[in-house]
Formats: C-alpha cells, sequence, structure tokens
C-alpha cells in the first residue's frame, strides 16, 4: 500500500478571504466548530465529479473511512496506482466542497494507492507491510455478531473525544482485569493512534502460526494492537487497505485463546469518536458492554453523550457498562485536596442523565502518566498506589456486573 500523504488540513478554504491567521480567526468565530451531518458531508461530495464514471464522489463508492468530528471531516480517496495524477485534482475539490459546510473548519482528503497484492504465503508480519495474502480493502467476512473464538466476554473501552485518557484507562483496567485472575486480552483498536504498544511496553510484533497470529504477552496481559500491524507516523485512518486489511485481521485472526485455554475477558480500545468504523468493529466484534470514558468538562461530556447515543443506537443496542471520570482532578500535592482542573463531576451526573452506573473518578497521576509513556502500566507496577486501587475497583465492579 502506497499512501499518498500531503499535510492535509487548512482552517478556511483558499480563495475565501480568511487564510491570514487573523482572519481564520474571525472566520473560526463567524463559523463555531460543529460535527456536519453525514448527509450534508456526501451530498457536498457527490457535487465533485469522479473523472472515470461521471458520478458524484459518493454515489460512485469513492468515500472510504469517512471521520466526522467537531468542526473536521476526512476520508481517503482509494485509487489505483495508475489513477493517482488524474485523482490529485478530485482530492483538492473534495477538500474544497468540505470546507464549504456549516461549520467545517478542518478538511482532509488522502489519496491512497494499493500496492501490487504480496507474494503467496506471506507469513510474517512486518511493520508497514501487507499482511495477508488475501488482505481485502474492507473488514468484511466475519458475520455480524459472530463471538471471537474461545473468547468469553468482550468490553469495549470507547470515548467521544480523543485525549481523554480512554487508552491509558483501557491498558490499566486490562492489568487490573489479569490481578484479579481474568484470563484477559487487550486489543488495541484505535486506528487513528494505536497506543497499546507504547503503553504496555511492546516492540516486537506477532507472528503468525498455522494461519492465525499470536498476540504478545505483556503485564500478564495478551495484547494486539494494529500498531503491530501498519507503518508508525502518518495517521493510520488514511492508510487505505492497509489499515482495513489489519483491522480485519484483528477481527477474524488473532489467537486469543483455545479451547483448554479460553480468555475470559478481551478489553478493546476503540478509536475515538463515533463513526463508521465503530459500528463495524462493535458489530464484528460481538461487543457484550462499552464503558465510556470522559473528563469532566462540558466539551467531553458532549461527545461522551453522542458516543452513548451510538450505542444505545445500534441494532441491538450495546450495554453501556458505566462512565469512568478520568482526570477527575488534581491531588494537591501539599494537602492532597482535590483540584477541579477540568471541573467537577460532571461524568458521575451525565452517568446519572443516561441511567447508566458511574463507574469511578481517576485522578490526574503523575505516576500514571510516567507508566503510559514508559510501557510500565501503574495497575501493574503499583498496583498499592492510590490510583491503582481505583482502577482494580473499577474492574471488580465491571466482572461482576457481567
Ligand atoms: P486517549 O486514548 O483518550 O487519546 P490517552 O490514554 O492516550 O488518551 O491519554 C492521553 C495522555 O494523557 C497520555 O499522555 C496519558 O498518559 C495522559 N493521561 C491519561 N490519563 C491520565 C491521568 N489520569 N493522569 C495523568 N495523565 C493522564
Amino acid at each position: 500500500m502506497v499512501s499518498i500523504n500531503r499535510r492535509g488540513g487548512c482552517k478556511a478554504a483558499p480563495g475565501t478571504g480568511y487564510e491570514s491567521p487573523r482572519a481564520a480567526k474571525q472566520y473560526e468565530v463567524m463559523n463555531p466548530a460543529v460535527q456536519p451531518s453525514r448527509t450534508a458531508v456526501l451530498a457536498a461530495l457527490d457535487r465533485v465529479r469522479d473523472p472515470k464514471s461521471g458520478q458524484g464522489l459518493a454515489a460512485a463508492g469513492l468515500v472510504q473511512g469517512l471521520s466526522l468530528g467537531e468542526g473536521r471531516v476526512g476520508f481517503m480517496l482509494e485509487v489505483s496506482a495508475t489513477e493517482a495524477a488524474l485523482y490529485a485534482p478530485v482530492r483538492d475539490a473534495a477538500e474544497k466542497a468540505l470546507l464549504t459546510i456549516g461549520g467545517v473548519q478542518k478538511a482532509q482528503v488522502v489519496l491512497t494507492t494499493a500496492s501490487p497484492a504480496p507474494a503467496p504465503g506471506v507469513t510474517r508480519v512486518r511493520r508497514g507491510a501487507s499482511v495477508a495474502p488475501d488482505a481485502k480493502a474492507d473488514t468484511a467476512g466475519l458475520p455480524p455478531g459472530e463471538r471471537l473464538a474461545n473468547v468469553h466476554r468482550v468490553i469495549a473501552v470507547a470515548s467521544g473525544k480523543g485525549g481523554v485518557g480512554k487508552s491509558t484507562v483501557a491498558a490499566n483496567l486490562a492489568c487490573a482485569f489479569a490481578r484479579l485472575g481474568l484470563r484477559t486480552g487487550l486489543l488495541d483498536a484505535d486506528i487513528y493512534g494505536p497506543s497499546a504498544p507504547r503503553m504496555m511496553g511492546l516492540a516486537a510484533q506477532p507472528e503468525f502460526e498455522d494461519g492465525k497470529l499470536n498476540p504478545l504477552q505483556a503485564w500478564g496481559v495478551k495484547v494486539m494492537s494494529i500498531g503491530f500491524l501498519v507503518d508508525e507516523g502518518a495517521p493510520m485512518i488514511w492508510r487505505g487497505p492497509m489499515a482495513s486489511s489489519a483491522m480485519r485481521q484483528m477481527i477474524q485472526d488473532v489467537r486469543w485463546g483455545t479451547d483448554d485455554d479460553p480468555l475470559d475477558l478481551l478489553v478493546v480500545d476503540l478509536p475515538p469518536g463515533t463513526g463508521d468504523i465503530h459500528l463495524t468493529l462493535i458489530q464484528k466484534l460481538a461487543v457484550d458492554g462499552v464503558v465510556i470514558v470522559s473528563t469532566p468538562q462540558e466539551i467531553a461530556l458532549i461527545d461522551a453523550r453522542r458516543a452513548s447515543a451510538m450505542f444505545n443506537k445500534m441494532n441491538p443496542p450495546v450495554t453501556i457498562l458505566g462512565v469512568v471520570e478520568n482526570m477527575a482532578f488534581f491531588p494537591d500535592p501539599a494537602t492532597g485536596a482535590p483540584i477541579p482542573i477540568f471541573g467537577q463531576g460532571g461524568a458521575r451526573t451525565e452517568a446519572a442523565r443516561l441511567a447508566v452506573p458511574f463507574l469511578g473518578e481517576i485522578p490526574i497521576d503523575i505516576p500514571l502518566r510516567q507508566g503510559a509513556d514508559e510501557g510500565r502500566p501503574l495497575v501493574a507496577t503499583a498496583p498499592e498506589s492510590a490510583t491503582a486501587r481505583l482502577f482494580m475497583e473499577i474492574a471488580r465492579r465491571l466482572r461482576d456486573s457481567a
């Protein structure tokens, strides 16, 4: 897979007169960032013609990996290698079209091309390599709701917004479940920024055995991450068929357990936000329940609300096991008194509003952050610390909620 990357995104459409920083600010004020509707986005993209079929881009099936966020839209335009030059102006036109939608301040369309099929019999995963001889550009192939082989329970960790500590919570909860004696796996499906390799301290690559990938092991947890399978660096959502085929493999082809030694619990670190990719993952992984991570402030809660609405709307609805408030407060170094840096109690109130359990609050904790950066999860390395105990308590509640 070859990804034609370029610096994507701009604050205001070229030619709008808002290119200077000051004018761009003015533009932003006049166009507050809101998440555009899917319908508006597809309609705008249909106004851009596919030079080959003459159809609009959406109608021609050229809009892949559509990602909607507050003030932001992105997708990948996947074409064959010989057509890249033909589609470069189409990409530019698509970005311009997206920037005409009210509230959209940043548009990113990445042109990707598929590499030739890998040689048959590829058995070892290499970073950035095609990962399977039969890799396809979608996650299809698993009937919806089919349970993962030898996995008893699947809990997904979700957040409406990035940067709230979803992956930190997922990694430490996985370690907490392992400490409770559960045979635990961690599936890092955050294609926007896989962090399990770093947080769990894993640099090796998984190997194929009899057509299945063996997860790596760290801190008593079996770990599989999309970060093991695709190049680090470029945002992975844009890596086209490679990301899709890696996702498909992670859903179908991981040996989490055996008949004799199944996994009790798989923790899935979902990508942040609400999009097609989430629906696909939740459905195909047959997720039993979701934990929503939010910080206490309103902006994160609005996104958490959106995420919970998505889970409720799914058919069948996915059980929301509860809300974890992360970065709930900063303990005053002198007195230990909580300093509410991001506000106070918002996630607890939100859990009550959604009528779902409030699972607990995790403070801003420097050793927790350091542990995540160094590949030494706090729960595994300092299980007696106050914050690790909070994770253990949340893990117990989740274990008992089955
Ligand atoms: P997300 O998965 O939501 O994008 P991460 O788990 O990657 O967020 O966390 C973002 C950053 O915040 C990381 O550097 C992480 O170490 C740090 N972090 C997360 N939770 C806490 C916390 N409770 N206290 C201190 N730092 C935290």
